[in-house]
């Protein structure tokens, strides 16, 4: 099998090396990829969102199966545009994507079909939105409508910081056209969970719960960011919480996507808080979260591109997915200013060091240049590692971490602690 892969991130990165060790994989390919992946598998230029590129350069190459990572061309309809055209592509369609591409249209999906989530209402202009902040007589989240990378979201402590966040939003400037309408919700409070599901728009394949690290700084303060860590570990999710969770917020999920005529093939992701009244959705991706895609994989003991072929054919195996025993984490190391402006081009040195010792360092913002591993994004590497136990996995990530250098590095150092504390399951 021949299998592009389109994307250039970590995610895509992890998606790639996965896929490169499945039995029956003769080659995989990426576009346009990023300067680690370079290494591994022959990238090629191309924006993923150009639905008439890709499917030249599946074509050329003659790929079996298009693995698409990121979300904006599924909320494009890249799906749609390539399986019009007979080429095997694993992900939702246009329309389903739009669980992801608009906050508002998640928010009536789950109101129309039961699905837990938190109290809202939606505003397109500031007096209205001024006059819901003190709705729920507490925080409020304030959430960008359109697509933001992760940092369209505000949750605010009081009056003044909601206030700064909806003129922020609505003005245009901290996200542009995303922020035209917004999502006003209650915030929740307890643990968040990244539970993915693998679906063929019938039956959903649970894969393993994760935790994510949205905020910039050790103990979650500082702005959001599109992930600065996560990890899986066995003993996070209790088997009743896992089955509530499959029976109050995946079946009616899939159950109401098919009631609706939405063709979905590919991942969910449901971003759950575990509140005291049981879990509820905060947001919905139709895509592998990054970073927990990387925290996912080195423990994927099932072939990953006959399950990707597998659900883009609408055909989900029965059987449940394998995984190494254990844990796992992965530790994202991102440039100084990030998530704000952050400069690239600093030369990464220590990667060979740090994967020495049995991590694996996934390329997010890296490029080749002159010979050299350069920085080229906000998020740079996401090392990950995995262990029998959690302690050891994310001893062995932050050991490879600390062989890594480049002017400005920043990353947490409390990725996995909130699992490390815990002393019995969610
Ligand atoms: P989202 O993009 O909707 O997942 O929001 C980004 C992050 O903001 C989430 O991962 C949470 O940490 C936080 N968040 C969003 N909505 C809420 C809420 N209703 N209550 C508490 N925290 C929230």
């Amino acid at each position: 099998m021949k299998i592009l892969v389109l994307g250039s991130g970590g995610r895509e990165h992890a998606l790639v090396w996965k896929l490169s060790q499945c039995p029956g994989v003769e080659q995989v390919y990426c576009a346009p990829g990023n300067g680690g992946i370079a290494r591994e598998v022959p990238c090629y230029p191309a924006n993923p969102a150009d639905s008439a590129r890709v499917a030249q350069l599946a074509s050329e190459l003659n790929t079996d199966l298009i693995f698409v990572g990121p979300e904006a061309p599924l909320v494009a309809g890249l799906v749609d545009e390539l399986t019009r055209q007979d080429y095997l592509v694993a992900g939702p369609t246009r329309q389903a994507a739009r669980l992801e591409g608009s906050k508002i249209f998640a928010k009536h999906f789950m109101q129309r079909h039961k699905i837990p989530t938190a109290d809202f209402v939606t505003c397109e202009d500031l007096a209205a939105a001024r006059a819901n902040i003190a709705r729920w007589g507490g925080p409020v989240a304030i959430k960008a409508d359109g697509l933001a990378a992760g940092k369209g979201v505000v949750v605010a402590a009081d009056r003044a910081e909601a206030e700064r966040a909806l003129e922020s939003i609505l003005s245009g400037k901290l996200v542009g056209e995303a922020g035209k309408k917004i999502v006003l919700e209650q915030r929740l409070i307890g643990e968040e969970v990244s539970f993915l599901v693998l679906t063929d728009g019938a039956r959903a394949l649970p894969l393993l719960p994760t935790q994510d690290h949205k905020q910039v700084f050790d103990d979650d303060r500082g702005p959001n960011t599109g992930g600065m860590g996560a990890y899986s570990d066995d003993g996070m999710v209790s088997a009743s919480l896992h089955r509530r969770i499959m029976e109050e917020i995946i079946s009616p999920t899939i159950d109401g996507l098919r009631a609706d005529g939405m063709v979905y093939r590919g991942i969910l992701y449901c971003g759950l808080m575990i509140t005291a009244d049981g879990p509820k959705v905060i947001e919905y991706n139709v895509r592998f979260g990054d970073p927990e895609t990387q925290a996912l994989l080195v423990r994927l003991d099932t072939n990953l591109a006959e399950l990707a072929s597998e659900v883009a054919r609408g055909q989900l195996p029965a059987s449940p997915l394998a995984w190494k025993p254990g844990a796992s984490v992965c530790v994202v190391a991102c440039s100084a200013g990030y998530p704000g402006e952050y400069p690239a081009g600093r030369v990464i040195r220590g990667i060979e060091e740090a994967e020495a010792s049995g991590a694996k360092i996934f390329h997010a913002g890296t490029a080749a240049k002159d010979g050299h591993l350069v920085t080229a994004g906000g998020r740079v590497l996401g090392i990950t590692a995995s262990g029998p136990d959690l302690a050891s996995a994310t001893r062995a990530a932050y050991e490879a971490a600390s062989k890594i250098h480049f002017d400005g590095i920043h990353y947490r150092r409390d990725i996995a602690r909130k699992g490390l504390l815990r002393t019995q399951p969610l």
